[in-house]
């Protein structure tokens, strides 16, 4: 009954969401504030004036968002908490300005990041050739490359962590095929700078997509978006979940050339022709249009995580630098399964994942001040 495609499928497993208890969530990298007061307003006010609405389909290109988030982007640089906020205004530091405006028809937006990859991979990598990626990164793209049937080349991090750039260029060379990581990386929560980037983007592959998934950028990371005056295989992605508090409302989007966004939208208008519907629309253009409240949250979580790293370290944690909402952190001789769950016992989610390599660590979601309070508290008494 069951088709022979399914053999290939290998499910993503999400951070848990029990229901048994009210745990403090530090296990899915969602942001501990809410969205700004003007996205319930907004969506609100929306469905009151125009009910009718919720019975009619939405615009399927999400016209209106899509020039919402290219308005973001101008203003913010690309980077949340490296923007300058006062009051109502906000301007990109200097080294975030991108050099070019940001247009439409450079950006596509669907149901959350995930789905957007999804396309991404559908539309750019083949299956007559392994796609090159760091053996630890987000753990979905080689959930979509079994679905797709994507061979993959997973290169090793370096000792410290970090990305092996040479060995992932050489790769990608020699078979002649494109490339995909997080930066900042998940979950290790190290960046590379947009010089990095564009020193890769240059020794990598002209004619194959260079995909740099930016989901955690808005905390610290500098974007590679003013690079994509320079490269037209560099596709860009980033979504709502993690720095616009908007992880509920499932908003993804992809910034790169209009002629690769046009092939991702091919792919979308073959499979889903209005994937985002007219409430989280009207919410994420809410969202794009307040980033000073945004980039505070950003802040704070940046401010709390600094803090954190240095109660960890002195108490004889590993911590891996950060720029993201989360750490990865692990305690010499301490497996990481037992620690997660005697965090877990004193009321706390965090996520420890049983991959190879990095089992001994757990990833820690960055809260708001009162959550890691009562975290530091519980990491103080731990017996294990
Ligand atoms: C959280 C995350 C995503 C998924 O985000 P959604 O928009 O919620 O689907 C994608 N990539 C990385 C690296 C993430 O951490």
């Amino acid at each position: 009954m069951i088709a022979n495609r399914m053999k290939n499928l290998h499910p993503y497993i999400p951070g848990e969401q029990p229901k048994d208890r009210d745990y403090i969530k530090l296990n899915a990298n969602e942001n501990p504030y809410p969205p700004s007061p003007r996205v319930a307003q907004a969506v609100c006010a929306a469905v009151k004036a125009h009910p009718e609405k919720l019975g009619l389909y939405p615009d399927p290109d999400s016209n209106l968002l899509k020039e919402a988030i290219a308005r973001m982007i101008n203003k913010t640089g690309g980077v949340l908490c490296r923007t300058n906020v006062s009051g109502e205004n906000a301007t990109p530091s200097d080294e975030d300005k991108i050099p070019f405006e940001v247009t439409k028809d450079m950006i596509y937006v669907g149901n959350g990041s995930d789905e957007v990859l999804s396309f991404v991979f559908y539309a750019f990598f083949d299956g007559d050739r392994p796609l090159v990626l760091p053996e630890h990164t987000y753990s979905f793209y080689p959930v979509y490359a079994g679905f797709y049937q994507i061979p993959l080349d997973k290169v090793p991090l370096r000792n410290d962590w970090s990305l092996d750039t040479q060995k992932i260029l050489k790769d990608a060379n020699e078979m002649n095929t494109s490339i995909i990581f997080a930066n900042p990386n998940a979950p290790t929560g190290l960046a590379l700078t947009r010089n990095e980037i564009r020193k890769m983007i240059l020794a990598a592959p002209k004619d194959r997509v260079f995909v740099v998934d930016e989901a955690y950028v808005d905390f610290g990371g500098q974007s590679a978006i003013p690079l994509l005056s320079e490269f037209k295989n560099l596709v860009v992605v980033r979504t709502f979940s993690k720095s616009l508090c908007g992880a509920g409302q499932r908003l993804g989007y992809i910034v790169a050339s209009p002629e690769l966004v046009n092939s991702v939208t091919t792919v979308k208008n073959s499979l889903n022709h209005f994937p985002v519907d007219f409430l989280a629309q009207t919410a994420g253009i809410a969202a794009c249009d307040d980033v000073p409240y945004y980039a505070e949250c950003a802040k704070k979580v940046a401010s709390e995580r600094d803090d954190f790293i240095k109660f960890l370290r002195e108490k004889g944690w590993f911590v891996i630098d950060s720029c993201t909402n989360f750490v990865f952190v692990k305690k010499e001789g301490i497996p990481g399964e037992e620690t997660y769950k005697a965090i877990k016992k004193a009321g706390i989610l965090v996520r420890h994942f049983s991959t190879p390599g990095i089992e001994e660590f757990l990833r820690i979601t960055i809260g708001t001040h009162e959550q890691m309070a009562a975290l530091r508290q519980v990491m103080t008494d731990l017996k294990i």
